[in-house]
């Protein structure tokens, strides 16, 4: 039979799937969003969206109807109510829609500009779609700025593309081609929409322009159509109760309030719930709950109505006493009348503590903090990714305190003495207090802008260890000699490296069974193939000068080329290579450490 009408039973009710729009900067978000809402709108108010708290209700029969002339070919079938978009594109509202570690987004756009191809949000919001397993589509945005596109309207973009001419058609081909291979870089299988038959391993392009309104009705279908195809069973309509808190806001005249999506279940006037806090569980009463009136006549800031009752998905204001601490990003519970209170509060705590939590926190590492639940798990993914330790974590802004906790690295590690600050503010006391403490403050809105400015501040701190320590330093090495040239003041041999890397400033010894080695002297050049270097890899033959001025021995009677020469290695400068050059040591570096130890004698 047909899959696709196995799989949704015409009697189970879906509920409108919540869509994110994620992507780098000026990619077009909020055009695309805009674009998506007033297009919409034109179709009449009646049928037009409806406004709701943080998110745009688009019904079905909107899409439908905007959909109709390039529907003839797809035949989506439509069975959902309608689409839940997220009005703040963005990272902040995605991180938020989580519920104890999983995404409660259903579905994401990830824009992509056709011109600039993937920038460094575009690899972020892959990674964070990537850890929360949310399935998602490309809008290849600009499309517009193809070289010489032509509009047309009520056509689908692979309709639209064949009466393109030849060098916009090539143009286009090939700026899709390239942003395929840049996100198969990043693993990922990517096709022309049209083009691809396996939506579940591959991610779907859709050409769009948020400025002429091309392709988005192409891009609303494949949403739909990706939809109901494989999430059916995640956005079937069930009453158990799904809510989560994507902001926490002080309202003149309402006192603390929270913006929460209902993505499954009823709110009630009335509904008793429970909210994870900074301090502990909030138990509290819902005294309303508020959404934007019906008609949305002009941009004016009209009062919010408030609802009996709210049915998913929707997105809704909640007034209620306490709420001061309440922590966004977490889940919200009704406590029903079967429910034991004491099991919701711990359950509400659980989530924040998980996040919060010092098990996967370090001895030794950074100090962290972001301005949500959602956002500081992402950061905290991200340093894991970058092998970064963290060993303090918090929500919210950068006091004293905070600093006080990044100094007690300045003893252990003083690398590590740094605060990260992910999208909070830092207080005066704090910076104060980093200031006299000597704590550095990195203080930024985006993940990504973290990463150039921690390989900055981690290879200048790598950098100054390797000048330290370049005395003490000794690469592991094994040489057999092949050709004396001179035998002193300097010596000069030519030799073949059998095992290591050999290095301008390296002692070498003749190691002895009685742990008397014999000192040769210590490297001053390299010649390979008469060219000066400053190493020599293995199996390369190298000739080398030997500064033996200040050791006591002489070639012929303490040592001679018979035997291997060794680089003097020792407990220390074992230690110190390990520490600063612990990226550069490969394998075979390590293992010819471990048998050189051997003939050493280090422990
Ligand atoms: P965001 O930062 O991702 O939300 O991007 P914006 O929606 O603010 O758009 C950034 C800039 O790109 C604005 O100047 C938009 O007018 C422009 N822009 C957005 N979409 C398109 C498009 O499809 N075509 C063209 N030519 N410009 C666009």
């Amino acid at each position: 039979g047909n899959p696709e009408n196995q799989e949704t039973p015409a009697e189970k009710e879906l509920r409108s799937p919540i869509l994110c729009i994620l992507g780098h900067v000026d990619t077009g978000k909020t055009s695309l969003l805009d674009k998506i809402r007033s297009t919409n709108v034109q179709g009449g108010e009646a049928r037009g969206i409806t406004q709701q708290i943080g998110a745009s209700f688009v019904p079905v029969e909107t899409i439908k109807e905007q959909t109709k002339g390039i529907n003839e070919k797809l035949k989506v079938n439509f069975r959902l109510p309608g689409l839940l978009l997220i009005d703040t594109p963005g990272h902040e509202s995605f991180n938020n829609l989580r519920s104890r570690g999983s995404g409660l987004c259903d579905l994401a756009i990830l824009v992509i500009d056709i011109v600039h191809g993937i920038e460094k949000q575009t690899v972020e919001s892959i990674n964070l779609l990537r850890m929360r397993k949310t399935p998602f589509v490309v809008a290849l945005n600009k499309v517009d700025r193809v070289y010489e596109w032509q509009k047309y309207v009520n056509l689908s973009m692979n309709e639209e593309l064949k009466l393109q001419n030849r060098h916009t058609a090539q143009d286009f081909e090939s700026r899709t081609n390239k942003i395929i291979a840049q996100l198969a870089e990043h693993e990922l299988n990517a096709a022309l929409y049209w083009r691809n038959s396996d939506y579940k391993k591959v991610v779907s392009l859709v050409p769009t322009s948020a400025v002429t309104g091309e392709g988005l009705g192409d891009l609303m279908l494949v949403v739909v159509q990706l939809m109901q195809k494989i999430m059916s069973e995640k956005v079937t309509y069930r009453n158990t109760l799904e809510c989560t808190i994507l902001e926490v806001k002080a309202i003149e005249g309402l006192g603390t309030t929270v913006d929460a999506v209902l993505v499954n279940g009823v709110l009630n006037e009335g509904d008793k719930i429970v909210v994870s806090g900074f301090g502990g569980p909030i138990v509290t009463t819902i005294r309303s709950l508020l959404t934007p009136p019906p008609l949305r006549e002009t941009r004016v800031k009209t009062a919010l109505i408030p609802n009996k009752s709210i049915r998913a998905s929707m997105g809704v204001k909640i007034v209620a006493p306490g709420l001061e601490k309440a922590v966004a990003g977490t889940s919200l519970y009704v406590v029903g009348e079967d429910d034991d209170l004491e099991e919701l509060k711990r359950e509400a705590q659980k989530d924040v503590d998980s996040v919060l939590a010092t098990d996967d926190t370090e001895e030794i590492g950074v100090t962290i903090q972001a301005s949500t639940l959602g956002s500081l798990e992402a950061f905290s993914t991200f340093l894991k990714g970058e092998k970064i330790p963290v060993a303090f974590k918090a929500i919210g802004p950068v006091h004293k305190k905070h600093v006080m906790n990044a100094a007690i690295m300045a003893n252990k590690d003083p690398k590590y003495a740094i605060l990260l600050a992910f999208g909070v503010k830092v207080e005066e006391s704090a910076m104060q207090t980093a200031n006299e403490l000597k704590i550095t403050i990195m203080s930024e809105e985006t993940i990504y802008l973290f990463v150039d400015r921690l390989k900055t501040y981690f290879g200048a701190i790598k950098e100054k260890l390797r000048e330290q320590t370049a005395n003490v330093c000794v690469w592991p090495c094994l040489l057999d000699v092949i050709k004396v040239f001179r035998q002193k003041d300097p010596i000069l041999v030519g030799v073949r490296i059998k095992e290591g890397t050999l290095r301008i400033g390296t002692p070498l010894v003749l190691p002895d069974p009685n742990q008397q080695h014999v000192d040769i002297g210590v490297v001053q050049s390299i010649k390979l193939n008469e060219k000066d270097v400053n190493i020599a890899k293995k199996d390369d033959e190298v000739s080398i000068s030997i500064d033996d001025s200040n050791t006591k021995t002489t070639f012929g009677r303490h040592f001679d080329d018979k035997k291997d020469w060794y680089s003097k290695i020792s407990r220390d400068s074992i230690d110190a290579l390990k520490e600063a050059w612990s990226d550069e040591l490969t394998k075979q570096d390590k293992q010819l450490i471990v048998f050189m130890k051997g003939v050493f004698k280090i422990n």
